[in-house]
């Protein structure tokens, strides 16, 4: 059994096929307000929350390149893709009553802080929620690396990935019935297997760096809030 891990700051991976709910494109709204509020539900027991969003609602640079677009100009339109879903973001959680802060890490001074991480860390401390866009900045990298990443230098306590599954499997739940979800993997394991947690990059970073993920079903009723307690929900890859 895990326990509680009373955690104390999280990073808080939101993928862009989440934003999009049911839809193959956009944002939905109904997802948005069920974020923000288990955001300001975390915030106000206390817990520091950043986000990092993805844009894969939008545009990813690999799908670009398949059609033949040049790889790296096609990763950039993914990364501003993400920047679209950090303001949705932000005005949810405003109109909830929060304060928060976007950084990017492709400065856009009109639309948003630069990243700086120690400014950052002020933030969060000052009960802000900070968010996280434009990936890392650098074509060729994900939002999930930027997320562990971001979770290192900021000195957060784990990684919560919400998906649309409640946890790791062996195989994909949605088209075999038999597969079985693990509570928890160390990262070698998820590394040998190819499981989908993150991709490798972000896995080996966690890794190298003892940083716990929890992978949870993003929609389902109090999961965030019960990911943020650290309670035990989900698949729990950690050392
Ligand atoms: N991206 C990038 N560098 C980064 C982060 C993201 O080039 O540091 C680009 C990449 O093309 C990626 C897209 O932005 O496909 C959207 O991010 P991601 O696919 O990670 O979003 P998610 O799958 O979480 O929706």
């Amino acid at each position: 059994d895990v326990p509680n891990h009373g955690w104390k700051r999280v990073l808080l991976k939101l993928s862009g096929e989440a934003f999009a709910g049911g839809q193959p494109l956009g944002i939905d709204p109904a997802v948005l307000q069920h974020i923000a509020e288990a955001i300001k539900t975390a915030v106000d027991e206390g817990v520091q929350v950043a986000v990092v969003c993805g844009g894969g609602n939008m545009f990813r640079g690999q799908q670009l390149a398949e059609r033949g677009m040049d790889r790296a100009r096609g990763d950039y339109m993914g990364m501003l893709s993400t920047v679209v879903n950090c303001l949705a973001l932000q005005d949810f959680l405003e109109r909830l009553g929060l304060d928060t802060r976007v950084q990017t890490a492709i400065t856009m001074a009109q639309v948003a802080e630069a990243y700086i991480p120690r400014r950052a860390v002020r933030h969060l401390e000052k009960g802000r929620v900070v968010i996280f866009g434009a990936g890392l900045g650098q074509p060729f990298f994900s939002t999930d690396t930027c997320a562990a990443q971001r979770a290192l230098e900021i000195g957060a306590d784990a990684v919560l990935k919400g998906t649309q599954v409640d946890g790791v499997y062996d195989a994909d739940p949605r088209k075999n019935p038999d597969a079985v979800r693990f509570d928890r993997l160390d990262y070698v394991e998820v590394l040998r297997r190819g499981l989908k947690v993150m991709d490798a990059t972000a896995i080996s970073l966690c890794m190298d760096n003892g940083l716990p993920i929890v992978v949870f079903d993003l929609m389902g009723q109090g999961n965030i809030v019960r990911a943020v307690r650290g309670e035990k929900i989900g698949t729990l890859v950690s050392p």
